[in-house]
C-alpha cells in the first residue's frame, strides 16, 4: 500500500476532485455477505451500484486495497467512448456478425447510461458529450480514417456513427497543425474520472453497500476472500482488479499491465482556446499506430496522454513506473505539435498507470456458476464505459436475471493466458517499439508500415 497523504499527487483528476481522499474504515474482522467484490475502480463500484438497485436487500462488500478510484479508474483519459478492444471483424470472427453488431450498439447505449446514472446520483463528472474527433495528419493516416468508414459502413453503421471530415471540416473542430481529414463519432463524452469514482463510492455507500479501503485481498478463492485483516465468505465473489490482476496467486499470465502516461497544462487562455477550439469538449486523437488521447477539461486545460511507457519483466507494477520523464517530455513535444497555439504553456501536472491487456485483446466479463466467481477486465484503453456495461451485466448474471446484457457475445469469453517470461517482456517490448517505429516510418515515408502490421498479427490486437 501507499502512504495515504500521496493520493491527491497520483493525477490531475485526484488533486482536482472535490470532498476527502483520506481513506474510509478498513475491513476489521471476518464477516458474511453474498457479494464480495475485490477492486474499487470502475468495475467494482458499477457492480456493486447495479446490484444494490437490483435487490437492495443483497448484502454488497467491496474490498480495495487504497481507496476507491485508486487505480486507471482515477486516472485515466477521461474518454467515455463507445470503443470495445475487439474490432467489429473481430467480434465477427468470434460470435457472428449480428453479435458484433449488438456488442457496438450496447457501447453506444453505455456512453449515455454513464451520463444518466451520474446525473440520477448527483455526481458532477463534468460529463459533455462532444463525441470524438480522430485527426489525419498523413496520407497513411486519412487511408486509415477512410478505411475505418468503410469498416464502418460494411456493418451497417451510418453517418451519425462515423463519418469523415474534410481537412477544413476537422480544422473547425481541432485547431491542430498539417490536418489532413478526420473521422468524427459523435458516440464519446469527456468526463472527470476522479469525480466519477469518487461520488460512485458515496452513491454505493448511501445504496447500502459496505467499502472497505486499505483492504487488500490477498486471495480470492470460492465462497471466500481472504485479505490481511479477516475474511469475507461470500456466495459471489468478483474480481475487478483489471491491470493489478496478476499480483493475485495464480492469475500472473492473466492479464498483462500496461503502462498509459498523461500531462495536462495549465489552464488555457480564452486567446489559445479561440485556436485550438474544441468547443463542446470532443475528445481528439490521431491515426497513429501508438496511441495517443486528449480532451479539453472543464477548467479549461488539455490533459494528453499515449502509450510508449516500457512493459515490466514478470507484469511488475510499482507507483514509480507512473512517472517516465522520457515519456512525459515527448508527450509534451507530440501536444506542441499538434496544437503550436499552445506556445509554451506550462505542464502542471504529470502521472500515469496501468491498464490491463487480455492475451487476445478482448475483454471478458462472467460468472462461473460453479463457483461463484465472477470477473470483468481486460479493457484495454477504454474501460471508462465498458466498466459500466460490466457492471450491469454482472448484476444481471449474480441475480439470474436473463435479459439481452448477458448474451453479448463478450460475456464468459476466456482469453488465453499470456506467454511465460522472458517471452512476455520481449514480446510487449518489441510491439511497442515496431509501432513508435512504424508510426516514424509512416511518416517519412508516406507508406503504410510492414513493422506495424507484423506487430498487429503478433500481439492480436
Ligand atoms: C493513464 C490511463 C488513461 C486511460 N484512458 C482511458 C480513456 O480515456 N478511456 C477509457 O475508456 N479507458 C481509459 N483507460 C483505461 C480505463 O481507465 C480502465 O480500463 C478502467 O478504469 C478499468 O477499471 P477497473 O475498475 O477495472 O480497474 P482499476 O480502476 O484499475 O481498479 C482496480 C482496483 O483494484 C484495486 N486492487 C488491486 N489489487 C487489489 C487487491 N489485491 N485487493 C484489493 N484491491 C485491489 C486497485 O487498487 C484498484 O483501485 C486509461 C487507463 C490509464 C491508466
Amino acid at each position: 500500500m501507499v502512504p495515504p497523504a500521496s493520493y491527491r499527487s497520483l493525477s490531475l483528476w485526484h488533486d482536482t476532485v472535490p470532498g476527502t481522499l483520506t481513506p474510509g474504515e478498513p475491513l476489521g474482522s471476518d464477516i458474511e455477505a453474498d457479494v464480495a467484490i475485490v477492486g474499487g475502480g470502475f468495475t467494482g463500484l458499477w457492480t456493486a451500484y447495479y446490484l444494490a438497485r437490483a435487490d437492495p436487500r443483497l448484502r454488497v462488500v467491496v474490498c480495495e486495497r487504497e481507496i476507491a478510484g485508486y487505480g486507471a479508474s482515477g486516472r485515466n483519459g477521461g474518454w467515455c467512448s463507445a470503443l470495445f478492444p475487439a474490432s467489429l471483424p473481430k467480434l465477427e470472427r468470434m460470435a457472428g456478425r449480428d453479435a458484433a453488431i449488438t456488442m457496438h450498439e450496447a457501447m453506444r447505449a453505455t456512453v449515455d447510461e454513464v451520463g444518466r446514472a451520474a446525473a440520477v446520483e448527483g455526481i458532477d463528472c463534468h460529463f459533455a458529450k462532444g463525441g470524438t474527433v480522430a485527426l489525419a495528419r498523413t496520407p497513411v493516416q486519412l487511408e486509415r480514417a477512410k478505411a475505418e468508414i468503410a469498416e464502418a459502413r460494411a456493418f451497417g453503421f451510418g453517418e451519425d456513427d462515423l463519418r469523415l471530415l474534410t481537412a477544413a471540416q476537422a480544422s473547425e473542430l481541432a485547431g491542430a497543425a498539417n490536418v489532413l481529414g478526420a473521422t468524427f463519432t459523435p458516440h464519446c463524452a469527456a468526463i472527470h474520472p476522479a469525480r466519477l469514482a469518487r461520488g460512485l463510492a458515496e452513491a454505493v455507500r448511501r445504496a447500502g453497500v459496505q467499502v472497505f479501503e486499505r483492504t487488500p485481498a490477498t486471495q480470492l478463492a470460492p465462497r471466500q476472500v481472504v485479505t490481511l485483516a479477516g475474511t469475507v465468505r461470500a456466495r459471489y465473489v468478483v474480481r475487478a482488479t483489471e491491470g493489478y490482476t496478476p499480483e493475485l496467486p495464480g492469475l500472473k499470465r492473466a492479464i498483462v499491465p500496461v503502462y498509459s502516461l498523461m500531462i495536462a497544462t495549465e489552464p488555457l487562455p480564452e486567446s489559445v482556446w479561440a485556436q485550438i477550439g474544441l468547443a463542446g469538449r470532443p475528445t481528439f486523437s490521431d491515426l497513429r499506430h501508438l496511441v495517443i488521447y486528449g480532451q479539453r477539461t472543464a477548467d479549461g486545460r488539455l490533459a494528453f496522454g499515449g502509450r510508449g511507457a516500457p512493459y515490466h519483466l514478470g507484469s511488475a507494477i510499482k507507483p514509480s513506473f507512473d512517472r517516465v520523464p522520457a515519456v512525459f517530455g515527448a508527450l509534451r513535444r507530440t501536444l506542441g505539435e499538434l496544437f503550436p497555439a499552445l506556445g509554451d504553456a506550462r505542464v502542471t501536472h504529470q502521472w500515469g498507470g496501468p491498464l490491463g491487456i487480455p492475451r487476445d485483446w478482448c475483454a471478458s466479463v462472467g460468472l462461473d456458476r460453479a463457483t461463484g466467481l465472477a470477473w470483468a477486465g481486460g479493457y484495454v484503453g477504454d474501460g471508462v464505459s465498458t466498466t459500466n456495461l460490466a457492471g450491469r451485466t454482472l448484476a444481471d448474471l449474480i441475480t439470474g436475471t436473463d435479459s439481452e446484457l448477458v448474451r453479448l457475445p463478450w460475456v464468459g469469453h476466456r482469453s488465453p493466458r499470456w506467454e511465460p517470461e522472458p517471452l512476455r517482456w520481449l514480446g510487449m517490448n518489441a510491439g511497442l517499439q515496431a509501432m513508435s517505429f512504424a508510426d516514424r516510418e509512416e511518416g517519412q515515408t508516406g507508406r503504410p508500415s510492414h513493422a506495424a502490421a507484423f506487430m498487429g498479427r503478433f500481439l492480436g490486437a
